[in-house]
């Protein structure tokens, strides 16, 4: 192994259950507890690297040296790699300097090369340094999709080409991001940020110990370091927690690979590709209790500005009206976030109806709305930020929404709108006022690094680490 090879202690503890040794060889520092792995005796590991991890030829050999270390140690290493840097970004750009509208069977034939020129390199550089690897695209994984062009959902893993190149002694490099349908023939891709979600498959369909995810960042913080820069790394997070701080703004994870890692039970560590650290272990609810020291209710403040809001006024206050409006975004393909509607008081029993989208989808979302004519008008607003606090330990303690309320009032933070989920709070707000909401309530809460035990008062590298 070359002497700069990172330490890893996924993979001693993947070698260490391997060897059925004792838990004393467990690096105790990445896990704290005794676990209960997806496939305790699985030799297996999935590593992915994103974007950042992979963008130039000194970060591809980086990512080498990780997958090689781990081969070494004796693990079976399938590592997903995605597009380097911002070429993603640059093929849709691409795209757009050609047509308006491309057509998204060939979008998907474009994005889909992005990571294959990762893996062929990445190949590269792990032969030269002595191992075997090949690399695949998404199709020759075995990756099978549905038919929807540019946002495929993953219907199977035919994993058997993986298998065996595993079993002839040899590393596999996945092409992320993709797949292709059977029905179709055709090169689909899965939504931007999809490799998440290729990593996590793979794992589910190869029974993985774990599932890592390396990043530019040393795992998931409280809250975003830019905003709030005493934010804390946590040391782990549920699959509810995870779902709820994804859909509510966190970029770290796809949400539907957390989606797919909870209904699959595929344990994921988040960590950093530039250097050694504890990270963050995304897990059942049950394991997450057992490893964290002390329980807050509250986990993380999540926020998102790229949010839009459409206000239907004047809709008639009748059965069947809001089936129709939102019956007509759902064909339309549009995703709605947080719905409020007022019970009309007024002599004319009129409503007023706003909900929000993803700012892309807001002409779509006004023109769907506007066609149906079930108002007196309608407008919208792309001025809107939210911010959501998430915390499983929310279930069991009251007043957690009037403290947030009584914090961002207190901040002379108007709310506009507010949505729950059993372990979720978000307020939509003023777009310019999403940092001072998301600090206040990180104060508030308590959620900074001072304010927990360290994860561990013996290791230097579990100090949160702050920035990036
Ligand atoms: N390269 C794709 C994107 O930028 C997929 C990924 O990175 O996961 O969205
Ligand atoms: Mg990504």
């Amino acid at each position: 192994m070359s002497a700069d090879a990172p330490r890893d202690g996924v993979t001693d503890f993947v070698v260490a259950i391997a060897a059925k040794k004792s838990d004393t060889s467990i690096s105790g520092r990445d896990y704290p507890q005794a676990l209960a792995v997806n496939e305790p005796n699985s030799d297996i590991v999935v590593m992915k690297f994103g974007g950042t991890s992979v963008a130039g030829a000194e970060e591809i050999k980086r990512a080498a040296r990780r997958i090689v270390a781990a081969r070494e140690r004796g693990c079976r290493v399938v590592a997903v790699l995605s597009a380097r840097g911002k070429t993603t970004d640059e093929l849709v750009a691409q795209a757009l300097e050609i047509s308006p509208r491309p057509v998204e069977r060939e979008m998907d034939m474009l994005l889909s090369t992005g990571e294959r020129i990762s893996c062929a390199l990445c190949a590269m550089a792990i032969h030269d340094m002595g191992q075997e690897a090949i690399s695949l695209t998404g199709s020759q994984a075995g990756i099978v999709t549905d038919s929807f062009h540019t946002r495929a959902k993953i219907v199977d893993v035919r994993a058997e080409r993986i298998r065996e190149t595993l079993e002839q002694d040899r590393i596999v490099l996945v092409a992320g991001f993709q797949g292709m349908s059977t029905e179709s023939k055709d090169v689909t891709t899965l939504g931007r940020g999809g490799s998440d979600t290729t990593a996590v498959a793979l794992a589910a369909a190869l029974g993985a110990s774990v599932c890592e995810i390396y990043t530019d960042v040393a795992g998931i913080y409280s809250a975003d370091p830019r905003i709030v820069p005493g934010a804390r790394k946590l040391p782990v997070a549920s699959y509810e927690e995870m779902l709820e701080m994804s859909a509510s703004g966190a970029k770290v994870l796809q949400l539907r690979s957390v989606e797919y890692a909870r209904n699959n039970g595929v344990r994921i560590h988040c960590r950093s590709s530039f250097e050694d650290g504890p990270g963050t272990l995304v897990v059942s609810e049950e394991e997450s209790e057992q490893q964290t020291m002390e329980q807050p209710f509250v986990t993380a403040v999540t926020h998102s500005d790229g949010e839009a809001r459409v206000t239907l006024t004047g809709v008639g206050d009748e059965p069947g009206v809001a089936g129709r409006i939102f019956t007509a975004l759902a064909d339309a393909g549009i995703n709605v976030d947080v719905i409020i509607q007022n019970e009309p008081v007024g002599e004319d029993a009129l409503a007023d109806l706003s909900f929000t989208v993803d700012r892309a989808d807001l002409t779509a979302a006004v023109d769907t709305v506007s066609e149906l004519k079930v108002s007196q008008g309608v407008r919208s607003d792309e001025r809107i930020g939210k911010v959501s606090i998430v915390g499983a330990g929310m279930r069991s303690h009251p007043g957690v929404a009037a403290k947030v309320f009584e914090v961002l009032g207190g901040e002379g933070i108007n709310i506009e709108m507010i949505s729950t989920s059993p372990i979720k709070i978000s307020c939509v707000i003023s777009a310019d006022r999403v940092p001072d909401a998301v600090r206040a309530l990180h104060t508030a809460f308590e959620l900074g690094a001072d304010a927990v035990k360290a994860e561990d008062p013996m290791g230097d590298t579990h100090r949160p680490t702050v920035g990036s």
